[in-house]
């Protein structure tokens, strides 16, 4: 085998996994096509010790301190095929050739797809935003959008009263109950019904969103529940079972984040319905230390199988 382990992506979960592998002095090749998620925002927040800080540099800070162990390879590669192959795992790579190790840590993230509005995906990461944990503090109390999709825009209207004043366009696409309207008038929200045709404002910031009906509605920032998809079907390709979670499917993992697969493990927003630069570091810690355990306590894939 070439490596103990490959790491599938080396972001926050990526990173995270291999470091732990490293420093029991294991293996690892790191594969990563460097497109981290939250790659759209300036800036990253909530993660310890980070706070505020690109998430290029917190990327490179990370990658820094990994660098130091002498058993990491990296290479700036895709995955693009992945199968079982004996007591191991046989990975393809986009540019050609194939390489082998012994046990799989996916972690390579998924990808956001966008409503199709004018102004919209331009806007993303800036003014234009899903997670006011993420970003919401930085608004300043400023009056703050939810563009509906499905359901999810009730859970962000309810939250988002405790950033900015909030109103609520439900575009077609949702009707609250009156349970839920009597919810949103309790939280201080407004509901708009007349659906918003674009956004308005020198990009990437967002001035007011422009109606149907001629109206503009200043707005600060507007807020979408991304609908996503795994970035890579290789977690398909070698079987893992999915889960449906609020924005799209995620990989099954148990509380070691194996997946159904023996010798596969996942870790970070392909692996979680929770998306999150912290939870996603956390749960690459456990990935990497679940893989170096499965090596060390069945070294022949035998008991998982
Ligand atoms: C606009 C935006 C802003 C955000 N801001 C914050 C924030 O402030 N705080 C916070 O906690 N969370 C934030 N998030 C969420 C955060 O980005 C994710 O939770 C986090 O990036 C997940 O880390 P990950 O390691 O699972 O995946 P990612 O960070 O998405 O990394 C996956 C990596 O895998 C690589 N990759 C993909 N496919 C392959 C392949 N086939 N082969 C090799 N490599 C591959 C990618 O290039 C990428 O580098 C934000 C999300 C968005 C969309």
């Amino acid at each position: 085998m070439d490596h103990d382990v490959i790491v599938i992506g080396g972001s926050f979960a990526g990173l995270s996994a291999a470091m732990q592998l490293a420093r029991a002095r294991r293996t690892v090749l790191l594969l990563d096509t460097n497109a981290p998620r939250n790659r759209f925002a300036a800036t990253s927040h909530g993660f310890p010790g980070q706070d505020g800080r690109g998430p290029a540099e917190i990327g490179g800070a990370l990658r820094a301190e990994l660098a130091a162990y002498s058993t990491v390879a990296f290479a700036s590669e895709a995955a693009v095929a992945a199968r079982r192959e004996g007591d191991g795992f046989v990975v393809s790579l986009a540019a050609g050739g194939k390489i082998t190790a012994r046990r799989l840590v996916l972690a390579y993230g998924v990808r956001d797809t966008l409503p199709d509005l004018p102004g919209l995906a331009e806007r993303w990461g800036v003014s234009v935003l899903h997670c006011p944990y993420c970003h919401g503090y930085e608004l300043d109390r400023q009056p703050v959008g939810v563009l509906a999709r499905n359901d999810m825009a009730f859970h962000q209207a309810m939250l988002l009263p405790d950033w900015g004043p909030t109103t609520l366009f439900t575009q077609g696409s949702f009707e609250p109950t009156s349970e839920q309207r009597q919810a949103l008038v309790a939280r201080g929200a407004e509901l708009e019904t007349t659906p918003v045709v674009s956004l308005l404002g020198p990009s990437p910031k967002l001035e007011a969103v422009h109606l149907t009906d001629g109206r503009t509605i200043p707005l600060a920032a507007l807020f979408v529940a991304p609908l996503t998809l795994p970035s890579s079907d290789l977690a398909n390709q070698l079987g893992c079972a999915m889960r449906d979670g609020p924005t799209g499917p995620y990989l099954e993992v148990d509380a070691m984040q194996a997946t159904t697969v023996p010798g596969v493990f996942a870790a970070g927003d392909l692996a979680s319905p929770m998306p999150n630069a912290t939870l996603a570091a956390a749960a690459g810690v456990l990935a990497g230390a679940a893989a170096h355990r499965s090596l060390v306590f069945d070294p022949d894939l035998a008991l998982a199988a």
